[in-house]
């Protein structure tokens, strides 16, 4: 007898020739109840889920955060106490590109974590950059359209990209860094996470602190220029898989200094700034960073699809001690991450592997789609509530988090009107070295082939309130790639 389990079918029963279909004769003539056959035909159909609309191609590992500081005045989150050590899962990706898209690709890197802290899941879904493209969410669908394909021509449009950034200011921060060296990091080891939102925390004392959180890489920032990365994307497109998995199963595991800025809570009014404007960063001479930990990566998933796949990481999933702010980004983000995932994995993705809590879970939810567990009241006959049934789930009155102020009055405020896009572009710019600058500009060139020249030149008005270097390094760059010079061209394109 043999020592391997029995092959079964779905329901369990024995599969005695799994090589064969099941034939009237030898030479064809299927029978329907072949429903070894029909079952295997049928499952390969529903192999494909839909990918991310964004994010689509990611990476992802196990590990552990350990809280070696101590932010206990801040946050009441257990997770955070000092000496804390929670397990989680990171997932890193790129924005644009498909399920199929090299990895090696210049974009931003989406920086997921899901924390299984005994309170709950707490999920930071960050990037690799402290800012983003946009500041309002109701331009967040007309941008990503910019970084799609064109509808007829089914075509990646630096057209589209630079018409829609050109006229959106807000974006220069992103795009200079997304066109720095940090645009293009060599794994996603050799970056930096942020949570990138203004988050808060509150304390036991009903105290409320704005916060941002910052993962620096331990092992050094390092990326490739276009032409390096162009190679390595002809050999492998596969080149980031590659990296994280190998190094975790060659136990190099990868860490990151975990630290935090906060903000007192009145101060949101005095800042020069919009502190909750996803386009902005807190100077670190205003709010300092603090160490707060390690979060290491440590364990490669055994299945990429349940795993990684259907890994489902959502900026609703806040536990006692976080919370999060006006931020109008992160408010539409509680939204449509958690329905993205309901729309591609169904009504009860959170009770997947992947996403279940390690803690227990209680909740009045009932039946739909794929529900493969039980009644998670506590007691079967309390299936609606409030209840009378003893052992049922109860309300914790002790982890309500403290007001959130909101103040004025409803309206379309203009998100441009006083606010100043070029001086954090500028700080930024004046960190360069020459050859950062250099790599910039050229980068920057690169991605405007054939755009038409009216485009270029209301961009080149932004980069010329930047920085007069940025506009002039932009237009040698540009010349020098592409021919292009302002005054023949600039005309033409009116
Ligand atoms: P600081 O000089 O105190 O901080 C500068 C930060 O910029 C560094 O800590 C580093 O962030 C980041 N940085 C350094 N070199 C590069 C580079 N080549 N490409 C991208 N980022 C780099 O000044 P400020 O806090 O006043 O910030 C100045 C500018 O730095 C900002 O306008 C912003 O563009 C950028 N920055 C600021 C961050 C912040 O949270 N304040 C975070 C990241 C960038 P890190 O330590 O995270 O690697």
């Amino acid at each position: 007898m043999s020592d391997r389990p029995t092959m079964t079918t779905t329901a369990g029963a024995p599969i005695s020739d799994n090589q064969n279909s099941l034939t009237a004769g030898p030479r064809g003539g299927i029978l329907m109840q072949d429903y070894q056959l029909l079952e295997k035909l049928a499952h390969q159909n529903r192999e494909r889920i839909p990918e991310r609309v964004v994010h689509a191609k990611g990476w992802g590992a196990y590990g552990t955060l350990k809280i070696t500081g101590d932010i206990s005045k801040y946050t009441r989150a257990k997770a955070l106490q000092p000496g804390a050590e929670t397990p989680m899962i990171a997932r890193f990706s790129t924005v644009a590109g498909e399920l199929g898209a090299a990895d090696h690709e210049r974009d931003v890197r989406g920086f997921a974590l899901k924390f299984y802290t005994e309170e709950g899941n707490w999920d930071l879904v960050g990037n690799n950059t402290p800012v983003f493209f946009v500041r309002d969410p109701y331009k967040f669908p007309d941008f990503i359209h910019t970084q799609k394909r064109h509808p007829k021509t089914n075509l990646r449009s630096p057209t589209a990209m630079w018409d829609f950034w050109s006229l959106s200011p807000e974006s220069l921060h992103q795009t200079t860094i997304l066109f720095s060296d940090r645009g293009l990091p060599i794994t996603p080891m050799h970056m930096n996470g942020y949570g990138s939102h203004t988050y808060s925390f509150w304390n036991d004392a009903g105290e409320r602190f704005w916060v941002k959180f910052h993962f620096k890489t331990q092992q050094g920032h390092e990326h490739y220029t276009n032409e390096v990365a162009e190679g390595i994307i002809g050999k492998t497109r596969e080149g980031y898989q590659e990296a994280l998995f190998g190094a975790i199963e060659d136990g190099r595991f990868p860490r990151w200094t975990v630290q935090v800025q906060i903000m007192p809570e009145a101060d949101a009014d005095k800042t020069s700034y919009n502190p909750f404007d996803l386009t902005k960063v807190w100077p670190h001479a205003d709010y300092p960073p603090i160490d707060i930990g390690v979060m290491e990566l440590n364990r490669n998933p055994e299945n990429y699809f349940a795993e990684i796949e259907q890994a489902a990481f959502s900026p609703s999933n806040i536990v006692p001690g976080i919370s999060h702010s006006p931020d109008k980004m992160l408010q539409a983000r509680v939204f449509s991450y958690a329905d993205a995932h309901r729309h591609r994995l169904g009504t009860h993705y959170e009770a997947l592997p992947v996403n279940a809590p390690r803690c227990p879970v209680h909740h009045y939810h009932k039946d739909g789609q794929m529900n493969f567990f039980g009644q998670k009241t506590g007691n079967v006959d309390a299936y609606y509530e409030p209840n009378s049934v003893s052992g049922s789930a109860a309300e914790l009155p002790s982890a309500k988090e403290p007001p959130l102020a909101i103040t004025g009055d409803a309206d379309r405020y203009n998100h441009r009107i006083g606010n100043d896009d070029y001086s954090q572009p500028r700080a930024l710019f004046n960190l360069f070295n020459d050859e950062q600058k250099g790599r910039l500009f050229s980068n920057i060139a690169a991605a405007m082939g054939g755009v038409p020249g009216a485009i270029i030149e209301r961009q080149m008005a932004h980069y010329r309130q930047v920085h007069p270097d940025y506009e002039a390094g932009v237009r040698a760059a540009l010349k020098a790639a592409h021919g292009y010079e302002a005054d023949t061209i600039s005309t033409a394109a009116e």
